[in-house]
């Protein structure tokens, strides 16, 4: 069983990068962003709490996330594996993930962070304001917010993984397949381990 963690900034590609993996790897992608996108199309109550942190650029708070992952993904875990896409985002999600998977014996296998730096991030952000990607939290300002947060909340949890011997960090500042084909040889050589 393969369970993959895919970290990054906002507009890193991990989305993108998540399917292709989950598609190569035949794994579950698992986006708790597109799980909250779909509960907010959907107008159910999860998704109409979710919205006012999301439509802020905020983080959706832990308990909410976590039951809404348990539910999802720990309850029904997928035979050969699981690519989770902006999940964990804080050190707390990250222990109550580890500890979920270990009742059922399983761990992370790998976590693939997509480094991008800052000033390609903003330049990608921008123009996906301008393509108007649907995505109410696609606006300039709050995009910078989520920066702002990826940097408080989420990048710990590179040291986190980092000490667990589990972290590759990829380059980012590459076409949609280069950077697939960064991270295809980092899981296989792995896999070879
Ligand atoms: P994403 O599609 O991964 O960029 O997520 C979009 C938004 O959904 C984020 O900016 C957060 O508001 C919310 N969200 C997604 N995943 C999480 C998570 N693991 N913890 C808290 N909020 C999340």
């Amino acid at each position: 069983m393969l369970n993959i963690i895919v970290l990054g900034p906002p507009c890193s590609g991990k989305g993108t990068q998540s399917e292709k993996i989950a598609s190569l790897y035949n794994l579950t992608h698992l986006s708790t962003g597109d799980h909250f996108r779909n509960e907010i199309k959907m107008r159910t109550p999860v998704g109409l709490l979710a919205q006012t942190y999301i439509d802020k650029g905020e983080l959706v708070p832990d308990s909410i996330v976590l039951k809404e992952i348990y539910k999802k993904a720990i309850k029904k875990i997928a035979k050969n594996g699981i690519v989770f896409d902006g999940f964990p985002r804080t050190e707390h999600q990250a222990e109550m993930l580890q500890r979920s998977l270990h009742r059922k014996n399983l761990s992370i296998s790998h976590v693939i962070y997509i480094d991008v730096d800052e000033d390609e991030l903003i330049k990608r952000m921008l123009n996906r304001c301008q393509n108007n990607s649907g995505r109410s939290d696609d606006n300039a300002e709050i995009l910078q917010n989520r920066i702002a947060i990826y940097k408080k909340q989420t990048l710990p949890l590179l040291e986190y993984y980092s000490k667990k011997q589990i972290l590759t960090k990829i380059s980012g500042m590459a076409t949609v397949e280069e950077v697939f084909s960064s991270i295809r040889k980092a899981i296989d050589a792995r896999l070879n381990n």
